[in-house]
């Protein structure tokens, strides 16, 4: 039998592609996307150093045998490693032209700084004065020699940073110097013997002299690296599968750090905050590979480059240029120069914030790149709610008080108490709810768990492109890096910028966008939509959506942003929201108090103005569009005091009556306890064991047919005022929580007959719409005998999980849901997410059944899944006319459903 291939050097590609039949996918998730993009630099011959990928199989069949490498791997490793030799002229573990080089982990999909990487293997005691021979550099060479010690000691043994880096600064402290470039080799000599001795003490063995071994052990790591806390954190926050693994890519070293014409750097071909189309970066001359994304020394700006190597740099831009045009999207590039000389180290699709990404789909339509369709993939819906985040308002940041100002990285503005550690972030965002701004020298990828709980992220070192940096933009958190004005304390959790100290819990304020950082709590505010890159993409997205998108607004105000945003109708106005207004709530009280008819029609008349005049409103803002009103649904209970405080109310009147000094008094308490007497006796007799499944919705409107009645004259008078007015008015009626026909057909018999009156009487006709909410199972299972009194069906999916699964909404996501999802028992929360299986089943039937009663049947959802991309899919597949969301979601859910649109047809 033979031996499954492992191992595969770069020039192996079209080797690869073969076996995966072309597929690019394919290739990225056996080599990983660094080991694939090597081989693909290397197939279109830029300059990349020679060396080969250990495939994610050998990974996950590591991980599976608990720690064995799988058969002939090794063997395929050192064959692969006689090529590079032969390919370099030098040899491995060799006096005379030793050979090092690089471990580099990397996945299918690229999360970065979150596994390890271990450079310089091969270096020991010969290979190091075999170095100092042939570079007459003893200075580079002792250094590169400490950095394999403590990176292999961190990385592959778990030796913590902090003793090494203490050794280091006690170097720089002793010689005098600033700078670690500025020490001797001498001085990096005597670092890397203690470093030795500091890896004796912690894993009680020497450090290893043989490179084989050193290579295999760091192998192992790299393999390891993919179960750590810190990768498996960013793959849940990433939605990234577990199960994918990483490759291990072993390059051959070429160092940045022999001298002043050697530098090392990183490279996006667009900027990733904005997306502009200019190369931007960060380098650093003689020095190595981390120093630059660990934001450990200030690096300098790729433009001066230009200026430092002018040759190179033209070199670097030209094939900056080549990768972008080759794989048609912006690329984040690792290089390093040697002796003058470029080098390729990696190229990727640059991380970006959601406002760079909507630009740069755009920019390379117009560009000529890709096409409409492409750029509408490339953006992830959720990424649009970025645009929509707050700013702050330009009154409060004329009056903030500016304390420092750094790299506007991540946009967005972000207000939170000072947090100096991830897990301080994380336990005060998660436990005490507070709002955390996490401010760090500079962040590691172990940080990521605390700048995901965070609202913004401060640090004070650190360039473009440093981890801080990229973590936040990808995950759309404000943030605001290299603020050297900032002296931060870790010792004594404080701050000090000029003379004024900021102390951890102290408020701060981050603007993101600018670049400031500011003292206290600034104002914040929602931003319109006015990028114009993004209303270009969302005009594309509409060509290609077939579902409608329209919002749930109860307001004017609400209407008018969402229209704004590009909703085409109203799916959900919760007519009751109005009766907990304070000149309302007394009027609609008297209503559920009432004794006798009469009272309750006066009652009900004083309501009728004010609803009138907010459906108005509504039928205004929406002038041409449909308006779904959906008549009151919750419990009267619910507009009454509370039951308990009532009881405890009375109490107290009437030991205050026991005590009462005079008759006036004694009056006054008398009346007060009567009204409050009356209250509890009416809130006693509507108490309901389970209120959700009580008189609510439809049964209200049977009970009180005066009530919904009133909201109906209310509607049908608006609409002929405002027609009068000129206004293009689409009312559509919409009964809640139907579960039997009969219930359908008596109301709406009442209501329509009301909303014929109202037409005669002021002499209107109006195009109108009765319809249902489909919210319970029986109504979905019974839909084609609801259809016949029906118009339309809006699938309120809110009350529609709650009822499949029998799971209270308003207690499952604080307690046992929680837990369920956790452990893997359901795979996503069912009221973020339709169930696909379950309740999707139901919409399914419930359209299928009600068209075949009537064809014409306008079919929408309304729960808060109309607003979920996954829904969303959903919802185009099922075939519904519109989904309804809420105006901050309305731009994502044109977003989704173009994307909806595009994978169905794609299928
Ligand atoms: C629903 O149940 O999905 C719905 C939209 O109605 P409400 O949330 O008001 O019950
Ligand atoms: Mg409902």
């Amino acid at each position: 039998m033979q031996t499954k291939k492992w191992v595969f050097s770069f020039d192996e590609l079209d080797m690869v592609n073969n076996a995966v039949g072309d597929d690019w996918d394919a290739v990225r998730e056996l080599l990983g996307g660094k080991g694939a993009n090597l081989a693909e630099m290397v197939r279109i011959g830029l300059p990349v150093p020679h060396g080969f990928t250990v495939s994610t199989e050998a990974c996950n069949a590591y991980l599976k045998s608990g720690g064995t490498f799988p058969q002939g791997m090794w063997d395929q490793v050192l064959a692969a490693l006689q090529t590079v030799e032969s390919q370099t002229g030098k040899r491995f573990g060799g006096e005379e032209a030793p050979l090092l080089v690089s471990c580099r982990s990397g996945a299918k999909f690229s999360m970065p700084g979150m596994m390890d990487t271990v450079l310089n293997i091969g270096l020991n005691s010969q290979t190091v004065a075999a170095m100092i021979r042939l570079t007459d550099d003893a200075r580079f060479v002792y250094d590169s020699y400490r950095r394999l010690i403590q990176m292999f000691g961190s990385v592959v043994m778990g030796i913590a940073d902090e003793p090494f880096e203490t050794v280091i600064t006690a170097a720089r402290r002793s010689a005098g110097v600033e700078n670690d470039n500025e020490l001797s080799a001498d001085d990096w000599k005597k670092v890397a013997d203690t470093f030795k001795a500091i890896y004796r003490r912690h894993t009680t063995h020497d450090f290893p002299e043989d490179p084989f071994k050193q290579l295999k052990m760091a192998t192992e790591a790299v393999f390891k690296s993919w179960n750590g806390k810190r990768a498996v954190d960013y793959r849940n926050a990433a939605g990234i599968a577990h199960d994918l693994g990483t490759a291990v890519s072993v390059v051959t070293m070429v160092f940045g750090n022999m001298g002043d014409d050697c530098a090392t750097g990183v490279a996006m071909t667009r900027h990733g905050s904005t997306g502009e189309p200019h190369l931007e970066g960060d380098y650093l001359t003689n020095a190595q590979g981390e120093d630059v994304v660990a934001g450990i020394r200030m690096t300098r700006d790729l433009s001066q480059l230009k200026e430092e190597m002018p040759d190179v740099y033209a070199e670097f831009e030209r094939i900056a240029k080549l990768l972008e045009d080759h794989y048609r999207e912006m690329q984040d590039m690792e290089f390093t120069i040697e002796r003058g000389k470029l080098w390729m180290l990696q190229t990727r699709d640059g991380k970006r914030t959601a406002q760079a990404a909507v630009r740069i789909a755009v920019d390379m339509v117009e560009e000529g790149r890709i096409d409409r369709k492409t750029a509408v993939l490339r953006v992830n819906p959720e990424h649009v709610d970025f645009f929509l985040h707050p700013q702050f308002e330009p009154t409060a940041i004329a009056g903030g008080r500016l304390l420092a100002r750094g790299l506007n990285v991540s946009p967005g503005a972000a207000v939170g108490q000072v947090a100096f550690d991830a897990n301080m972030a994380e336990a005060w965002a998660k436990r005490e709810g507070k709002q955390v701004i996490m401010v760090r020298p500079e962040t590691k990828p172990d940080d990521v768990h605390g700048m995901l709980a965070a609202q913004g992220i401060l640090t004070s070192r650190g360039g473009r492109t440093s981890h801080a940096a990229l973590v936040a933009r990808q995950f759309g958190k404000p943030a605001v890096v290299g603020a050297s004005g900032l002296t931060i304390d870790l010792a004594n959790r404080q701050m000090i910028v000029d003379s004024q100290t900021i102390h951890e819990g102290d408020w701060i304020s981050i603007d993101g966008t600018a670049g400031n950082v500011y003292e206290g709590q600034l104002e914040t505010m929602v931003p319109d939509i006015k990028d114009p890159w993004l209303i270009k993409l969302l005009s594309w997205a509409d060509e290609f959506r077939t579902l409608g998108v329209w919002t749930n607004a109860d307001y004017p105000r609400d209407a008018r942003r969402a229209l704004e945003y590009g909703a085409q109708g109203i799916g959900l106005c919760r007519s009751e929201h109005m009766f907990f207004e304070t000149d309302r709530l007394p009027h609609f009280q008297k209503m559920i108090m009432a004794d006798y008819p009469v009272e309750r029609r006066e009652a009900l008349a004083a309501l009728l103005p004010f609803q009138r005049e907010d459906f108005a409103g509504l039928f205004r803002v929406m002038d041409g569009k449909p308006v779904i009103i959906r008549l009151i649904d919750p419990p009267l209970h619910e507009f009454l005091p509370d039951l308990v405080e009532l009881v405890s109310e009375l109490a107290d009147l009437k030991i205050r009556l026991k005590h009462a000094p005079d008759m006036t008094t004694i009056d006054t308490l008398l009346a007060d306890i009567r009204q409050k007497e009356q209250l509890r006796k009416r809130a006693q007799s509507l108490k309901e064991a389970n209120p959700m499944l009580g008189l609510r919705g439809v049964r209200l409107g049977i009970y009180i047919p005066e009530l919904t009645t009133m909201q109906v004259r209310a509607i049908f008078e608006a609409a002929c005022m405002v027609v009068k007015e000129g206004i293009d008015v689409h009312p559509e009626v919409m009964i809640p929580l139907t579960s039997h026909v009969n219930e359908l057909v008596r109301q709406r018999g009442v209501l329509e007959a009301e909303a014929k009156a109202v037409m005669a009487e002021q002499e209107v006709e109006i195009a109108y719409k009765f319809g249902t909410m489909i919210e319970l199972p029986r109504a979905a299972l019974t839909a084609d005998q609801i259809a016949g009194a029906a118009e339309f069906f809006s699938f309120g999916t809110n009350d529609l999980t709650q009822t499949t699964f029998g799971i209270s909404r308003d207690d499952a996501e604080a307690g046992f849901l929680i837990e369920y999802m956790e452990t893997g028992i359901l795979p996503s929360n069912p009221f973020a997410t339709l169930d696909r299986d379950g309740v999707g089943q139901l919409i399914d039937m419930a359209v299928k059944k009600g068209r075949t009663t009537n064809p014409a049947l306008e079919c929408g959802i309304c729960g808060e899944h109309g607003g979920e991309p996954q829904s969303i899919a959903l919802c185009h597949e099922l075939g519904l006319t519109y989904v309804s969301c809420s105006p901050f979601r309305v731009p994502i859910a044109r977003l989704a459903a173009a994307h909806a649109a595009l994978k169905a047809k794609s299928a």
